[in-house]
Formats: structure tokens, sequence, C-alpha cells
């Protein structure tokens, strides 16, 4: 049998496990891809804490932001051909029949898998997708810069899609890391302006380089206050920050009529004021990466260099340092692993 490396969650509690497993077998319809690239989303540190309602398989191997080119694919295979450049998304697979998927919100399946957290990912020398799941990546963008794209970028893309906000319409994004700082840029892309929140000053400079209108830092001043006063509320705030507060916050940095884009997922409950939500008429919505379109439209953007992660590239041996470093807040951007 042959072997690849990978990192593997065994157990919760421990470090990820850099070790030899077997080459993925393909079942019907699957392609298998030799990793160039996988991005570190915090889904994958949710993962390997196991601190989510529904809990991954395990041992795992996460990702779900990888990139490199198809290997092999198995019988039934008709939209990827070796040597084709793909990456994995959150979305590994969806029944495609179910009221969801007839409806143009397959991300809404009972039935789906997830790329890094129900099957395994890519944070190994080789993945498998099935092929019809695949992200497809656009000539002209690198693999290194379209792997954030797959899941951060997508997530991003479509939270702001939903939100109801039009062009020159204000929207605030809590939380400048992984998913903010792409936010920020798609937002900008999208025709509205932007004010960015975030408890380090490191990430707000990050995302004034990347376009952010106004950016306020929350650990230092009331960011509602700020926002309020600034450009009076926001037409639509997203949420991508892991914590209760900054939903919170985001929530109150709406102006009437307004929405709440949730995407961030720590485990907590978010209190909603009934009086205000009534009599503002304000929307709280979740939103779940994208659609294999939503996918397609936002790998587009990239192409055409209307988005681009700030990235550094790393390792898969440092994949317990980078999580040490995500968990704390010191990673700008994104980190994306090469399989060296
Ligand atoms: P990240 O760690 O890269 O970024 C989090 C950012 O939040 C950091 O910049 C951090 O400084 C900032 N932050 C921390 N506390 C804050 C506070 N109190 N106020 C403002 N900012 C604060 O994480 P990421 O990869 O961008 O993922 C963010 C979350 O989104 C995770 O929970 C992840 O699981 C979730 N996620 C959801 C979807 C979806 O489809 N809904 C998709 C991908 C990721
Ligand atoms: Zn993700
Ligand atoms: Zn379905």
């Amino acid at each position: 049998m042959s072997m690849m490396k990978a990192a593997v969650v065994n157990e919760h509690s421990q470090d990820l496990e850099i070790k030899e497993v077997p080459i993925p077998e393909l079942a019907y319809g699957e392609v298998l891809v030799k990793t160039e690239v996988s991005g570190v989303c915090h889904t994958d540190l949710h993962a390997k804490i196991g601190d989510w309602p529904v809990k991954p398989k395990l041992p795992l191997i996460p990702g779900h932001e990888a990139v490199g080119k198809v290997v092999k694919v198995a019988d039934g295979v008709k939209s990827v051909k070796v040597g084709d450049r793909v990456g994995n998304a959150w979305l590994h697979y969806a029944c495609g029949e179910c009221e969801f998927c007839l409806t143009g919100r397959e991300t809404l399946c009972h039935h789906q898998e997830n790329s890094g957290y129900s099957v395994d990912g890519g944070f190994a020398e080789y993945f498998k997708v099935p092929a019809d799941y695949v992200g497809k990546i656009p000539d002209g963008l690198s693999s290194e810069d379209a792997a954030p794209i797959l899941c951060a970028g997508v997530t991003t893309y479509k939270a702001l899609k939903v939100s109801g906000a039009q062009p020159g319409d204000w929207v605030s994004v809590f939380g400048i890391g992984g998913l903010g700082h792409l936010a920020v840029q798609y937002a900008k892309a999208m025709g509205f302006n932007v004010v960015a929140v975030d408890v380090f000053d490191e990430k707000l400079e990050l995302a004034k380089k990347l376009g952010a209108d106004k950016v306020v830092n929350s650990s230092k001043g009331d960011p509602v206050t700020f926002i309020n006063d600034e450009v009076g509320g926001v037409q639509a705030a997203i949420s991508v920050a892991v914590a209760k507060k900054p939903f919170e916050q985001a929530y109150e940095s709406v102006k009437r009529g307004g929405t709440l884009v949730a995407v961030a997922l720590p485990n907590e409950d978010m209190p909603l004021p009934i009086f205000e939500t009534v009599l503002d008429g304000k929307t709280v919505m979740g939103s779940i990466v994208g659609t294999r379109k939503d996918l397609a439209v936002a790998l587009q953007f990239a192409a055409e260099g209307k988005v681009k992660a700030n990235i550094s590239i790393e390792p898969l041996d440092n994949v317990n340092d980078i999580f040490e470093r995500m968990e704390k807040g010191k990673i700008d951007g994104r980190i994306v692993m090469t399989m060296e």
C-alpha cells in the first residue's frame, strides 16, 4: 500500500501527529489530488479542539483549503481530468436531490459531507474529492493565492452577497483574521464602504492597507459608539470573530432595517434584544460557506486581482505551532502550508 505524509488529529486533547498514512482509495466519481498547498482555517482549529456541538470524525486529517493537481480519476468522473488544478472546499459532497440541493441551497443539504471534518481533508500529500464538488482553480491564479479563497474567500463573499447591502452602503466587519481580511476586500470590490473592527492594531493596519475606510480597535474603545457616531450605523455587519462579545457589538452596529450576518462559530449563545429587533426591523441571519457557483465567482474575483489574501507560506510540520498562534490572534491574514 502506498503511503503519504499527513497531519492527523488522533485525540482532541493532543497535538496533531505528523505521520505516514495510506493514500486515499478512490470510490466511484472521485478524484485524487496531489497537494501543493493547504490553507489553515480557524475551523480546522475547532476540529482539533472538538469544541462544536457536532464532533468531527477521529482520527481526522483536517483541511478544506487545499489545492493541487489531479493525479488519478475513478470511474464515472466526467467534469475533471488528470492534470487539472483543483481544490477541496468545506462542501465536500451534497446529495443533489433534496429540497435544498434542488433550490440552489446545497450548503444546507442534510446529507452533506465536509472536507477535513466528516471526511479527511488536505493537511496531507494527497486528498480526494468527488469530482463534481472540486473547486476549479482559474488559470493565472496561483495555488497559494487560491487556497484561502476556497473557504475564507467564498464564505465572506457569500455573507456580503446575502446581507442585502447595496453599493454605497456601509458594512462592518468584526474580526480581521483569515476571513475578515478577505471580507474587507470583497466588500470594497462590491462597492460597499467598510469599517473594520479587531482587538489588535496590526490587524487594523492590514485592514487599512486592504482598503478599509475606517477602523476601530474594540479593546480600546466602544466600537458601537464609534460606528454610530462616524457613519450612523451600518446596513450590514459581518461577524467573523470567534467570541460572543463581537457578535453582540456587530448586532448593535447595525442601523434600523439592517442585517447582522453571523459567520464565525464560537460555541456560545447570543441573547437577542426583542424590542430592538422588532422596533428597529433588524434581521439576524446565518451564512455558511457558499455553493459551488459562489466559489467559482469568489475565485474569479481573485483571478482578476480584485482580492488577494495576505498569505505566509510555512511547512506542514509547523501545524501545531500555527494553531497556537491562531488561538492567540497572532496570524496576519492566512497561513498556507506546503507539504515539504
Ligand atoms: P482567525 O483566527 O483567522 O480570525 C479571527 C479574528 O478575530 C482575529 O483577527 C482576531 O484578532 C479577531 N478577534 C478576536 N477576538 C475579537 C474581538 N473580541 N473583537 C473583534 N475581533 C476579534 O479565524 P478565521 O479563520 O477567520 O475564522 C473565523 C471564524 O469563522 C471561526 O469560528 C471559523 O470556524 C468560522 N468560519 C465560518 C464559516 C462559515 O461558513 N460560516 C466558514 C469559515 C470559517
Ligand atoms: Zn474554513
Ligand atoms: Zn441535498
